[in-house]
């Protein structure tokens, strides 16, 4: 798409954005862009009128035309301050509501699409437009634009005995001032596209440093240091990129002010000459300086605009891009609800599934073949990377898998509607996470209404996960704020407990299917044993698989899914695996003389 045409779409495309979001906001800022373009010409030409009572010594039209210039610029000032005060609100909520789409984009996106390594940079550069203000800036250029467009054709109206000559040595001036503005916002674009990268790196580090998930091996590794070093060296790079930057915007601010000077130098030569040789007024020589200033105003800034237009198009065209990706499985609405679904043997039949992630060549999963029955509890285990956090995801239909078929209650997963099908698996993931809000809210999240039936079903929650003990101890009780962030007499709860809050989040959901992953990594085998037993207590009657690197989990299952080569290796009860499959026992006893 060449530059223009990209250029108008966006125009056109971000003026839908306005128009949607408000009208009044649209009308307004096309009244502020007119009242601004007709201001500077419609003064000149009061000007001269001015001069002309002046030179005629008529005493009482000067002071009307005095009048009318008070007038005119009075109605001015209080009509663009009633506009811009009628429409402050609403623009600031256009801001906030470019930020929600955004942000309801990502929240909602297909994990193949947010994940796709292309994309994560595409992302960075789409937040950067709306965070910027990239999207904003671009409409106020256009805005901007029709009011230049404005002053110019009115100052050419006014000016129409001048000769086209006049006009052309002006644009020539303007000309090479515009080539250097050009210049540095080219350079400006590239290295902010090459600061991207670098960016995100240095507020990876810097998130490191402040985030508290990362507490523990900043202290207990003494990697802080490391940290800062690599952040210095990223800190270092981009101040050497800043540093061209700046040179190259000093010289060529040099330059502009020289073609400035050029530019009076000729514009009072000219019209001094008209005054000297052509018999023009001393009323006309008054406004010819003034409209001629604000005609080089115009063209400068009205490509000065279009650059910065250019500049924002490649940001806009990011932005426009990233919020038009559709997602195959996120669709709502699409596929059939599961409560329509009639009921079954098994819940899923996996198929010859097979699976790699987008941008990688490496299969995964290869060649799963598994049927799991409603009610039983499915030990998934295996070594660490051999896919089993991505054989849940498959069954989360976060990602679709690559070949083969997942299906729930005999229907396609892809042929369920995503979201019914969503809500009815609950998942404990390896890197829950808790929230700054009290433990109601993150056991009930967006279902918290304060309501007493919501609060009986929390605290039941809270019981069956074996937390209430610890609950009823605190002072506030549910009410008591995880972290202290906003609260300072909130409680960090120990990773045990967290894992039973994430535990209690998934029996409030009462689903269906319940996923655990890893749920006792952070525990030891004495505390893994009885937070087992009080999984398997409390989520009777559901689906659920539990993965696990360690086999001790196993002895606990209806049926023990044995994953090794990115395949499953064996599915049958711990006993039968470990009679039968050398590998599995190998595993397992490896791991027992740790426990026994
Ligand atoms: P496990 O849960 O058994 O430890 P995972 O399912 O997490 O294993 O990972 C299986 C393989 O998939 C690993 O080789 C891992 O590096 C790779 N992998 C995991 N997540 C991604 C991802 N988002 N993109 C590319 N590869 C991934």
């Amino acid at each position: 798409m060449s530059k223009i045409k990209l250029m108008f779409s966006n125009a056109v495309y971000m003026f839908k954005v306005i128009w949607n979001f408000s009208k009044s906001l649209f009308f307004g800022k096309m009244l502020l862009a007119i009242l601004n373009g007709v201001i500077a010409p419609l003064n000149a030409y009061i000007l001269k009128i001015l001069v002309e009572k002046i030179t005629v010594f008529d005493w009482n039209s000067t002071l009307a035309v005095i009048g009318i210039i008070a007038a005119v610029n009075l109605t001015n000032g209080v009509l663009q301050a009633y506009i811009n005060r009628k429409l402050g609100i609403t623009g600031d909520l256009f801001r906030n509501h470019l930020m929600f789409e955004f942000n309801s984009k990502v929240v909602n996106m297909d994990y193949e699409i947010l994940f796709e390594p292309d994309m994560i940079h595409m992302k960075e550069l789409a937040f950067k437009t709306i965070r910027e203000g990239r999207a904003i800036k671009y409409l106020d250029i256009l805005f901007s634009c029709i009011s230049y467009v404005i002053s110019l054709a009115s100052i050419i109206y006014l000016l129409s005995s001048f000769s086209w000559w006049v006009y052309l040595i002006m644009l020539g001036l303007s000309s090479i001032k515009i080539y250097t503005v050009i210049a540095d916002k080219k350079h400006n674009y590239n290295i902010s596209v090459d600061m991207a990268p670098i960016n995100a790196e240095t507020s990876y580090y810097m998130n490191m440093l402040a985030d508290e998930s990362y507490a523990n091996d900043m202290r207990m590794f003494s990697i802080s240091r490391w940290v800062i070093s690599k952040y210095e060296k990223c800190i270092t790079k981009a101040h050497k990129m800043l540093e061209s930057l700046l040179s190259g915007i000093f010289k060529n601010t040099v330059v502009r002010n020289v073609l400035s000077v050029i530019e009076t130098v000729f514009l009072y030569t000219f019209v001094a000459s008209q005054m000297f040789f052509n018999n023009m007024t001393f009323a006309d020589f008054t406004m010819a300086t003034s409209a001629l200033r604000t005609f080089s105003d115009s063209i400068t800034n009205i490509t000065g605009s279009l650059i910065d237009l250019g500049e924002n198009s490649a940001y806009v065209k990011i932005y426009r891009e990233f919020m038009k990706k559709k997602n195959t499985i996120a669709v709502p609405g699409r596929g059939r609800n599961i409560k329509e679904l009639p009921d079954t043997r098994y819940i899923f039949e996996l198929a010859d599934v097979g699976f790699k992630y987008p941008g990688s060549e490496k299969m995964v999963l290869e060649g799963l073949n598994l049927q799991a029955e409603k009610g039983k509890f499915y030990v998934i285990v295996g070594k660490n990377g051999v896919g089993k956090t991505t054989l849940v995801r498959l069954l989360c239909r976060l990602y679709d898998p690559s070949s083969g078929i997942i299906r729930y209650m005999n229907n396609d997963l892809r042929d369920l509607e995503y979201k019914s099908y969503r809500d009815n698996i609950g998942v404990v993931f390896q890197d829950y996470k808790y929230y700054c809000l009290s433990i109601a809210e993150n056991v009930a999240m967006n279902e918290y209404d304060g309501s007493e039936e919501v609060i009986k079903k929390i605290s039941d929650a809270l019981n069956a996960a074996g937390l209430s003990e610890k609950i009823n101890s605190l002072p506030k009780g549910i009410n008591t704020q995880l972290g202290k962030i906003f609260d300072k007499e909130g409680v960090l709860l120990s990773g045990g407990e967290l894992q039973k809050l994430a535990l209690a989040r998934v029996l409030f959901k009462n689903s269906s299917v319940v996923i655990l992953d890893e749920p006792s990594s952070a525990l030891d085998a004495l505390a893994e044993d009885e937070l087992i037993r009080t999984f398997n207590t409390a989520l009777k009657g559901k689906t659920v698989f539990y993965i696990s690197h360690r086999l001790s989990v196993a002895k606990y299952a209806d049926k023990v899914i044995f994953m090794e080569d990115s395949g499953i290796k064996g599915f049958d009860t711990h006993e039968t695996l470990l009679e039968s499959i050398k590998s599995y026992r190998i595993l397992y006893e490896s791991q027992a003389k740790h426990y026994k």
